[in-house]
């Protein structure tokens, strides 16, 4: 393997998945739901299909999607924006946020993630070159340490990478921590990444983009995607909004990675995102319904539950349980309790920050949910 991926392993995500299959254990761990995408968006796709949308799309969307995600932009955000030359579609988000980093960010760049941060920032960053700087947000609440962020941004500063809601603590950027990043990036000028695909599963305070933060649209790339909104997470429809100045780097990488993305699944994606609000309000009261069953059952089970706002994660502290880190407690709870979460150490530059959490998911059915739960109280 090439030098820059060396300190990578198999994902976490398909450790504790294989894991959870070869152990029969339930698996709250990778982020996927076991229930289905709405029956309206896979009649799309179908249709699609049988009406020939089969070739290469147009490298940067279909039409028909641009404007669907556009539209949604604008009623999001209240901002404008031009939906081809400022949108431009990829496969999933994972591929937006390769293609904003190589695009964008040459190599010795430095770049600021705040931990725990999901697993591809790090190595998309690492396969670009970039050097980076992790700010730790420590539980319970996760906020931002203000000083520490200010002293971090210098005139080395290329880009600050956010996640609101954000995987995998469920924190959700405040208005005011927003602000305070939107304040440095003018400052030292300096670019915003902002992954916001769990936007739509805000629970406990509002979404906020932070390309929506006076002074930030003109520097700052949105990305998103359709998996977690529309439980299609095999789909891997994503796109990046972003002014045409960044849009042009970012499609140039995009160019060259994926080309296009799949035909089909576009026209599907421009239907779903037309969806009344009537879909996103049952989809938050759908799993705010499992996210009670699975923090109360944490809660009777022993952890230490920190407050989640979004996302569909939840974070834990195990130490009540005597364990040495959250690697060797997620083993115990696989092979004697049967149920998978994921030790989230490996989402910080240094692991050690990280030993005493665990993150779980309740994208799953509430029978599943009340089984795990089940499980931990009895045998924990
Ligand atoms: N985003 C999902 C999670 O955090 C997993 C994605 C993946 O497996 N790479 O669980």
């Amino acid at each position: 393997v090439a030098k820059r991926l060396e300190k990578f392993k198999t994902t976490i995500f398909t450790q504790m998945s294989n894991l959870a299959i070869k152990h029969g254990a339930i698996n709250l761990g990778q982020g996927f739901p076991n229930f289905d995408g709405p029956d309206f968006v896979k009649e799309e796709a179908i249709q699609a299909i049988i009406a020939g949308k089969n070739q290469y799309a147009r490298g940067f969307g279909v039409p028909a999607l641009n404007s669907a995600i556009a539209d949604r932009f604008k009623k999001d955000t209240g901002l404008e924006v031009d939906p081809e030359r400022e949108v431009t579609v990829t496969s999933g988000c994972t591929e937006a946020i390769a293609a904003t980093i190589l695009g964008l960010i040459n190599p010795g760049d430095e770049v600021i993630l705040f931990a725990p941060f999901y697993d591809s920032y790090e190595a998309t960053l690492s396969m670009a070159g970039a050097k980076i700087k992790s700010i730790t947000l420590h539980p319970p609440d996760f906020s931002i340490p203000l000083d520490e962020l200010n002293a971090a941004v210098t005139t080395e500063t290329r880009a600050i990478f956010i996640n609101t809601p954000q995987n995998p603590t469920g924190k959700m950027f405040t208005k005011e921590e927003l602000e305070f990043i939107a304040n440095l990036c003018v400052k030292h000028d300096v670019l915003a990444f902002s992954d916001e695909v769990y936007d739509k599963l805000a629970f406990e305070a509002e979404h906020i983009s932070l390309a929506s933060i006076p002074g930030m649209w003109e520097r700052t790339v949105t990305m998103n995607s359709l998996g977690k909104t529309f439980s299609l997470t095999g789909w891997k429809i994503g796109w990046a909004v972003a002014p045409a100045h960044l849009t042009w780097g970012l499609r140039q990488a995009h160019s060259f990675l994926t080309f296009a993305t799949s035909t089909p699944m576009q026209w599907a994606a421009a239907a779903a995102l037309r969806a009344p609000e009537s879909y996103y309000e049952g989809l938050r009261r759908d799993y705010k319904a499992k996210k009670t069953i699975l923090v109360d059952g944490l809660k009777d089970a022993g952890f230490i539950v920190y407050p989640s706002s979004g996302t569909y994660f939840v974070m834990v502290d195990h130490t009540p349980f005597g364990f040495p880190d959250d690697i060797s407690f997620c083993e115990y709870l696989i092979k004697e309790v049967g149920v998978v979460a994921i030790p989230p150490s490996v989402f910080y530059l240094n692991p050690d920050e990280g030993k005493n959490l665990v993150r779980f998911t309740f994208c799953k059915d509430e029978g599943t949910l009340r089984a795990a739960v089940e499980r931990m109280k009895q045998k924990l």
